[in-house]
């Protein structure tokens, strides 16, 4: 099944209007037109059946056949901070990866050990669009701007879960700490030379729980999916 985006501003009462790329990819890649039913998702939360009723050179308007509602969302809400990290096309393999098992939100993060590097934001963004296209989701996960580490361990909902994920330690494991019920949960991860001692004190003062991920040294990457994995897939 394909999946096509149109943001909520496109959709007025029962009628749809796909543009732009999404109309490229619709009409030129994927070859439909008008008659066809396709399946498409806002972004925001919800997924419609359609049918395309006219297709002009920029746009296909479409009438809602059936409202799908929030499909395919898990039942918590992960927000990921992670360490901006030296290769950026790990970034690029995380978001991709933990969009698909459903994270809500990214916030790319400095910490003292982040050898800078650009912000890639507008392409993580991107790559979050079309994983949660690929993946049948209808949320699209937010890539926050980048922030530095002790402005978002400070700013982090305090109703949340908060959990650090450190290779130093070796309990209480991330599923331990989760418990059932955690309705909102943030995972903060570091960068390829891990976080500081002092990182992780502040982090503790402001309410987050470290854990552990087991007994190996993960890649920072890896860290993020398997933790994503955690959270998202235990109900
Ligand atoms: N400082 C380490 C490697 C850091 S790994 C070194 O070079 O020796 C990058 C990040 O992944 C860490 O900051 C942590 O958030 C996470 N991580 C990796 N392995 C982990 C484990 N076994 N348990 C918990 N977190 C882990």
């Amino acid at each position: 099944m394909e999946y096509f985006y149109t943001p909520p501003d496109r959709i007025i009462g029962d009628a749809l209007v796909i543009e732009d790329e999404e109309f490229a990819h619709l009409t030129h890649v994927m070859r439909r037109s008008e008659g066809d039913h396709i399946r498409v998702v806002d972004g925001a939360g919800q997924a419609y059946e359609v049918r395309i009723t006219s297709v002009s050179r920029k746009s296909a308007h479409c009438v809602i056949t059936e409202r799908l509602g929030r499909i395919h969302e898990p039942s918590r809400e992960l927000t990921l901070a992670v360490a901006l990290l030296k290769n950026g096309s790990n970034v690029d393999f995380l978001v991709e990866k933990c969009t698909e098992l459903g994270v809500n939100e990214f916030v790319p993060l400095i910490t003292e050990r982040t050898i800078p590097r650009h912000d890639r934001r507008d392409r993580w963004q991107k790559l979050a669009l079309s994983a949660m296209k690929q993946s049948g989701r209808c949320v699209l996960p937010r890539v926050r701007p980048m922030m530095q580490f002790s402005e978002y361990i400070n700013r982090a909902p305090a109703e949340t879960l908060r959990l650090i994920p450190h290779e130093k330690i070796t309990e209480p494991s991330l599923q331990e700490t989760l418990g059932q019920g955690t309705k909102s949960v943030e995972v903060c991860i570091g960068p390829e030379g891990g976080f500081t001692d002092g990182e992780i004190l502040q982090a503790v003062s402001a309410g987050w729980n470290p854990v552990s991920l087991g007994q190996r040294r993960l890649r920072a990457e890896t860290a993020a999916v398997a933790a994503t994995a955690l959270v998202l897939l235990q109900p």
